[in-house]
């Protein structure tokens, strides 16, 4: 059976203070046994604080970045075994504003995502265009390359979930039509190295429109940034997948 399995992935982004894992907690307490996957990635400084906070819980904790070296001379960041030593499963990489932020190529981040593999983490890999890539027609071009360059080799539905997030729907409240998001998932879908990887949208989701967005074929969950942040807004993008 190589059915993808179905994630909702929240990423605080550099949000949350110890105060907010209030929100991790009442979130675990909605879904006491849930039937996807429900997945929280804080700031590296609540990571073990978080996993510690949803032990026996059915929802995971993962980072947003990691290096792509093992330990080493590396100032600020945090190795994949690090993050796994904290409590974290999965580690969303390639996202589009470490891209834009700190210039990451998609060969570091398959260089992450392999290293991420070696730590026992699931790699999160983001792709997306930017607005003139979309204006251009380059869409399907740019979301291939990234998906080509950014996966590593050994990459399989145990280790690796692929989120496809256009750059202009992060965060603005726009989305794509249904139908752009499905041409987007169709060609991931038919180019990824194992058809049972998850494909997560990611961009603008919320309560609102999280139900008709998972009805896509080929979408098997959501990447969440800002309505993540509460259990209330989370929890109902949970209850629609
Ligand atoms: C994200 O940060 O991955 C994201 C999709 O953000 P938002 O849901 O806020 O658009």
């Amino acid at each position: 059976m190589n059915t993808p399995r179905k994630i909702a992935a929240g990423n605080w982004k550099m949000n949350g203070l110890r105060a907010d894992l209030q929100e991790a907690r009442n979130l675990a307490a909605a879904f006491p046994a849930a039937s996807v996957d429900i997945l929280l990635c804080p700031p590296a400084t609540l990571v073990g604080a978080m996993a510690a906070a949803l032990v026996g819980s059915a929802v995971r904790v993962g980072g947003q970045d990691c290096h792509q070296n093992v330990n080493g001379a590396h100032t600020g960041d945090i190795s994949a075994a690090m993050l796994a030593d904290a409590g974290a499963y999965h580690v969303i990489l390639g996202h589009s504003e470490r891209r834009a932020d700190h210039g990451e190529t998609s060969t570091l981040v398959a260089a992450k995502a392999s290293a991420a593999h070696a730590a026992g983490l699931t790699a999160i890999i983001c792709v997306g265009e930017t607005e003139a890539q979309r204006d251009a027609g380059q869409t399907l071009d740019v979301v291939l390359e990234q998906l080509k360059t950014s996966v590593p080799d050994g990459a399989d539905k145990a280790n690796t979930i692929v989120a496809y997030e256009p750059v202009w729907a992060i965060g603005t409240g726009r989305t794509p039509t249904l139908d752009q998001i499905a041409e987007v998932h169709d060609a991931l879908r038919a180019h990824l190295p194992d058809a049972g990887i998850s494909l997560l949208y990611g961009g603008s989701v919320k309560p609102a429109n999280a139900a008709e967005i998972f009805a896509i074929a080929n979408v098997d969950g959501a990447l969440v940034g800002g309505a993540s942040l509460k259990a209330s807004d989370f929890g109902a993008i949970v209850a629609a997948l």
